[in-house]
């Protein structure tokens, strides 16, 4: 028994055509309160369905009939000296520069260009300050005194930015099929110190949560559910979103969900269902230490 829906039932509501409803989790506010609660009173982070995984080693045979993604995340702008093992398709989980800068997204693009695989599946994180067009017309209203290098830019440097990513498809609340997998991906995360793509945690986040289909394959967003490489030691402190987790566990049920965000995180788990890759290259330290996480899934049947 791989999977087991109805456990967690709890929080996510059938409805009458049969689809789940998710719902503001009472905890939604407090993660790390979220996480103690639901792991005494629903076992929800325990084995033998929650445990660790390890990485395939990259010489790893790649089994017939199935599809290796290489994840990566968080490279802010410190590219240069990672090693990209073999695989078919590229995810990229966000935070690829410091500020989203133009000349740093043109470097990203070109980096991009040289690696050899077949797709390249980018989304944001909060760090590309200039993809999220609301933050970017609230910074000029408080001009700048936060990002004094992003202030030098004209609005024209910026407007089109994501035009500049020609070596990958950019996903933003959208999805792409590539050979055969539907992948979503969304930038948003928990509101910390006021980044892009930041919102409230509850019914903000999970407005933005309920735009993801049914039936997708691989969830790319740029941070971690609740209780899923969230972990932040510093802080003690959980910080995974949980409408993120009930969307992921009762509704959506992708094969692998991809993010990055916390650094401190880097890893892999799973719910006995879902894959969690959070493949953050860079270290809390921002050092580009972490080696690019490696996955294979069976191709979908073709219709
Ligand atoms: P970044 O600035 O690249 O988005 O995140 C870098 C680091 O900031 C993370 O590895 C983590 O230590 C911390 N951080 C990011 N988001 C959060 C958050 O929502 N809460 C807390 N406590 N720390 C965070
Ligand atoms: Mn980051
Ligand atoms: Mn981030």
């Amino acid at each position: 028994e791989g999977s087991t829906p109805g456990r967690f039932v709890l929080a996510g509501r059938t409805m009458a055509h049969g689809k789940v409803s998710i719902s503001v989790d009472e905890y939604s506010s407090n993660p790390t309160q979220a996480f103690t609660h639901y792991n005494i009173n629903q076992s929800r982070f325990q084995p033998p369905h929650v445990h660790m995984v390890d990485p395939i080693p990259y010489d790893t045979p790649k089994p017939a009939s199935h599809t290796r993604f290489v994840c990566i995340s968080d490279t802010h702008s410190r590219t240069d000296g990672i090693q990209m093992p073999y695989g078919d398709v590229l995810l990229h989980t966000g935070d690829f520069t410091e500020l989203g800068l133009p000349s740093e997204v043109k470097k990203f693009n070109d980096w991009l260009g040289g690696l050899p695989y077949e797709f390249k599946v980018v989304i944001a994180g909060n760090h590309e300050l200039t993809f999220d067009k609301d933050f970017m017309a609230e910074l000029v209203k408080q001009d700048y005194y936060r990002f004094p290098s992003v202030s030098k830019l004209k609005p024209e440097d910026f407007d089109n930015v994501q035009s500049v990513l020609t070596n990958c498809v950019y996903l933003q609340d959208s999805d792409v099929t590539v050979k055969g997998f539907r992948i979503y991906g969304a930038p948003w995360t928990p509101w910390f110190n006021g980044w892009a793509f930041n919102l409230p945690r509850g019914q903000s986040l999970l407005d933005k949560w309920n735009q993801i289909p049914e039936g997708i394959d691989i969830l790319m967003t740029h941070g971690p559910p609740l209780g899923f490489r969230d972990w932040v030691p510093k802080e003690l402190q959980r910080v995974g979103c949980v409408e993120l987790l009930n969307t992921v566990q009762k509704r959506v049920r992708p094969k692998l969900h991809a993010f990055g965000g916390i650094h401190e995180g880097y890893g892999l788990m799973t719910d006995g269902y879902t894959t969690f890759v959070n493949s953050s290259t860079c270290t809390v330290s921002f050092q580009p230490t972490n080696p690019p996480i490696v996955f294979d899934l069976p191709n979908p049947p073709a219709t």
